[in-house]
């Protein structure tokens, strides 16, 4: 029979982390520190497969299911000498949700279960604290009712009318009717009728009576924890992270312990190190005389969790450290077993009930990609992990975290702080003041850059929050809810910025006497929790020595090669300031757009619109000089790396003057009428040009400017040459679809060569010729496109456009909507379309390669830096990814990993190849 609860306790456990697919992150943790001789609460684990089972079947149970579980009850009961529904000794339980990978905050938790009108004089009997007991119902009552018996059952009232919202009003009218600060002031008897009044309003709001059958509340719970994995909150939440919806959420079942019995109970989280930067110190928060959720909810401001990570903000703040010693050093040695036994930084949670510590929870923590370096190389250093390990520890995506802007110090030093709050997320950000997630969404819609400003985030904020540029808080910690997701994301976030008074309804902040209004805007210091009025400048965070030690141990693991697509000498040393082993993807038009380029630009329309081979070839000889003299500027930055220079791609009317002034200029230019010019440029004109008269096919109308473009690179190449410098030019040929094309054009470059080297003297000039591969025809035919060319380039933009039959200029007007109905998982112009796109590359390396062995195989579209893409490269057999300067350490790190995958993890040291 097949097995569905885990259980755990007592310095044993059945199951342990690596149970993680089956019972979830947080019961496989729990079994394994059970395991550890940690002390955690006793319980049960019921499997992501009854999760699973029960969302299939409309919420029934496996069969055995009931036994299985009444004797993992009892087995609790017995370890802690209670029994649930005992009304002289009971059991409180909670149920907690844990899925195979973090989401924090999205699924579902209920405390305090098994608090019924038959046991609560028990409890007070036996802990002999009223107030504690009447405390725990009433937030059973508020946590209940909206978990089970509101969201469970898929009501979804208007936001600010949900129960939870209605049963903390009564709250807080209590509280400030009667003047009290915080929910610790009142007193046994009043929270007796404030439970009176909830379950008063829960019957009249909801319906129903509020269970007050301790099995009744227990099985309910589990289940609710199991709807919650279909909540909308997690649903959003797995769309963006990528996780599948069928893995199912474990629900762990786990005797209760109380941080809220008084002055000597406590309740905390922590992380091994320093999530925001690394540092290796103990870093965490807690509260006296909390419940669990009362630290990650933000509700109270935590303090800090010792002496040494106090800041300015809270240095008056008592630590556990100081009140509390011995527990700490307990919590010490315990973060140094979990430390040595993971190998890693781990989040935990811990609750003290009268002195006595419990662990809650622990698992990897999340990290900003600033933490995550500086803990792989620490870690490394201390000899907790190997090179290997310390390699894959860093998510390639992160590093671009560290490439992204900070605030720019010199600026930042005559600016005036707003506001001080906490560094919960990386970097700077600016952006205009919006005050909800909806706002968020629709104006980062509309191209604005957007700051959302809450009094403090729930998980109900995600989508906004993902919009965002940057996100600030007045309230909550470090590891508030804002925190952890913009952690997790890498995004600059400030948090508890007390000094902002946020006044939602009339979309304004006050701050002493000033006042911002939405649309504002400001500036975030993520890294030191500072706010900014207006916009500060931003720049580059590349300097970090310990970013460069990374990067040269990923180079030695890297056996793929890694190039730029950069169009002139400027982008070619970024490129080789970011580890380019080369430039992918060359675009000679590019010499036409931006700085310097009226005098070429004027001269290719001259030649566009010239009708004639002669004023023709009178338009090109001019433009030659400038042609050249860019192609050799980049090849000397490039000396003795391969640089791609691809001939002409665009169709010719993207090129055409509009305005009079410069038609007339070209006409006069021409000794013709300026009407003649318009007449001409209509002649140009095409209906489909992103399919139409462009790439090879200009060359083969038009073999004089091929001509030129060839004439351009080998004598820029032949000039150096003689300088005693090695340029390694490759000339490509873009959007061909037949190998007769490549026929003719190759006859053109074999006959510039040898009129070069004669002229120059030479005995040879090394380059490569070869052709992208951007057509479906081109990669089908490959087997024979590969017997005239020495390299193919995959154009996976065109490619993709052209396999999916759809333009990528019109494709981001309904892509959200295929994502959302989960036609497609992601958009195919960033990471490869493995199944289709994928398959016609597979064709063409197979093809390419059977005809030429040694045929160089690359991609230079988009998807070139897409870590998942990247390994498909890899995977693949190709020789090298193209992708933007700024994306190259990406690139770079995820062909490093995907060899290390390869290797199975064994550590092996290769040797590069890839030059
Ligand atoms: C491509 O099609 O992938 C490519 C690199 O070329 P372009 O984007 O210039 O068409
Ligand atoms: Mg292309």
């Amino acid at each position: 029979m097949k097995k569905y609860i885990y259980s755990f306790g007592g310095g044993t456990a059945e199951g342990g982390a690596s149970d993680m697919n089956l019972l979830g992150g947080k019961g496989a943790n729990l079994a394994e520190m059970a395991t550890l001789g940690i002390p955690v609460p006793p319980g049960f684990t019921i499997s992501t497969e009854c999760c699973n089972y029960y969302l299939q079947t409309g919420g029934l149970y496996p069969e055995n299911f009931e036994k299985e579980f009444d004797r993992a009850l009892a087995l609790v009961e017995k370890a802690m000498g209670k029994g649930f529904d005992d009304p002289d000794n009971p059991l409180l339980v909670s149920c907690r949700s844990g899925g195979r990978q973090s989401m924090p905050g999205m699924m579902e938790t209920v405390l305090n279960v098994g608090l019924t009108t038959r046991t609560i004089q028990g409890l007070i009997r036996q802990t002999g604290d009223e107030r504690f007991v009447y405390d725990s119902y009433r937030r059973l009552i508020m946590m209940y009712a909206d978990v089970v018996m509101e969201k469970a059952e898929g009501l979804d009232p208007e936001k600010g009318f949900g129960i939870r919202a209605r049963l903390e009003t009564i709250l807080n009218d209590w509280k400030k009717d009667r003047g009290y600060v915080s929910d610790t002031d009142i007193p046994a008897r009043e929270l007796l009728e404030i439970c009176e009044q909830f379950k008063v309003t829960v019957k009249s709001v909801l319906k129903t009576e509020f269970p007050d059958s301790a099995k009744e509340q227990l099985m309910r719970a589990v289940g609710a924890v199991f709807k919650s994995w279909n909540g909308r909150r997690a649903v959003a939440y797995r769309r963006i992270e990528n996780i599948a919806d069928d893995w199912g959420t474990g629900v762990t079942v786990q005797s209760m312990v109380f941080g809220n019995m008084g002055d000597d109970s406590a309740t905390g989280v922590a992380f091994t190190r320093n999530p925001a930067t690394g540092e290796n110190v103990f870093f965490g928060e807690w509260l006296v005389n909390a419940q669990g959720e009362d630290v990650v909810a933000g509700i109270r401001t935590p303090y800090p969790l010792n002496e040494e990570t106090k800041t300015a903000e809270n240095s008056r703040d008592p630590s556990l450290q100081s009140l509390m010693p011995e527990v700490y050093q307990e919590l010490l040695d315990i973060r140094k077993t979990l430390e040595s036994h993971y190998r890693d930084m781990q989040d935990i949670e811990f609750t003290i009930e009268k002195g006595r510590l419990f662990m809650l929870q622990c698992r990897v923590g999340k990290r900003t990609g600033t933490a995550a370096l500086n803990m792989a190389m620490d870690m490394l250093e201390e000899g907790l992990i190997s090179e290997v390990t310390a390699i894959t520890r860093v998510r390639p995506q992160q590093l671009d975290e560290l490439l992204h802007p900070v605030v720019d110090p010199q600026d930042e030093k005559h600016a005036e702080v707003l506001a001080r709050g906490l560094p919960a997320g990386p970097g700077g950000a600016f952006g205009h003041i919006v005050f909800t997630p909806e706002d968020a969404v629709e104006w980062a819609r509309a191209g604005k850059k957007v700051i959302l400003v809450r009094e403090e985030t729930n998980p109900e904020d995600i989508e906004g929050m993902r919009s965002a540029d940057g996100i600030l808080t007045a309230r909550g910690g470090m590891t508030s809810h804002a925190a952890l997701v913009a952690r997790g994301w890498g995004k600059c976030c400030v948090v508890g910025a007390s000094a902002l008074e946020i006044h939602v309804a009339s979309r304004k902040i006050k701050v002493g006497d000033k006042v911002l209004k939405q649309g504002d805007l400001i500036t975030l210091n993520g890294t030191k929790g500072l706010v900014y009025e207006d916009k500060l400048k931003m720049i580059d965070s590349m300097e970090n020595p310990r970013f460069r030690m990374f990067m040269e141990k990923v180079d030695r693991y890297r056996t793929m090669g890694v190039r730029a697509n950069a169009d002139t000498a400027d982008d070619a040393r970024l490129a080789l300031s970011y580890g380019a082993d080369g430039i992918g993807l060359y675009r000679t038009e590019h010499m036409f757009y931006g700085s310097n380029s009226d005098e070429p630009l004027f001269l290719l329309r001259k030649m566009i619109l010239s009708t004639s081979g002669r004023e023709r070839r009178n338009a090109l000889a001019a433009l030659f000089p400038f042609m050249k003299r860019e192609i050799k500027k980049t090849l000397e930055v490039m000396d003795g790396l391969p640089v791609t220079i691809r001939t002409l791609d665009p169709p010719l009317h993207e090129f055409v003057p509009h305005s009079k002034a410069q038609q007339a200029e070209i006409a006069k230019s021409l000794g013709i009428d300026p009407s003649e010019i318009r007449r001409r440029s209509e002649d140009l004109m095409e209906t489909n040009p992103m399919m139409g008269h462009r790439g090879v096919r200009l060359g083969i109308t038009y073999p004089e400017i091929t001509e030129m473009q060839v004439r351009a690179v080998l004598e820029a190449a032949a000039e150096l040459t003689v300088q005693g410098l090695r340029p390694q030019p490759e000339i490509m040929i873009p959007v061909t679809s037949e190998v007769q094309e490549l026929v003719v054009v190759k006859r053109l470059v074999q006959k510039v060569y040898e009129e070069v080297t004669a002229r120059y003297n030479l005995a040879g000039i090394v380059y490569k010729f070869g052709t992208m591969i951007e057509t479906p025809r081109a990669a089908l035919q490959a087997d024979k496109m590969a017997r005239v060319t020495e390299f193919f380039s995959f154009g996976t933009n065109d490619l993709t456009q052209m396999c999916f039959g759809l333009s990528r200029d019109d494709f981001g007007r309904f892509m959200t909507e295929y994502m959302d109905k989960k036609i497609i998982r992601d958009d195919p112009f960033q990471t490869l379309d493995r199944d289709g796109v994928g398959e016609l590359m597979t064709i063409a390396v197979e093809k390419g390669r059977k005809s030429r062995v040694d045929l160089k195989i690359g991609i230079c579209g988009e998807q070139g830096g897409d870590p998942d893409s990247v390994a498909f490269c890899f995977e693949k057999g190709m020789d090298y990814v193209s992708c933007s300067p700024y994306r190259l350490p990406i690139a770079r790190l995820a062909a490093a990993q995907a060899q290390i995958r390869l290797d199975g993890n064994q550590g092996v040291h290769i040797s590069p190849t890839h030059k």
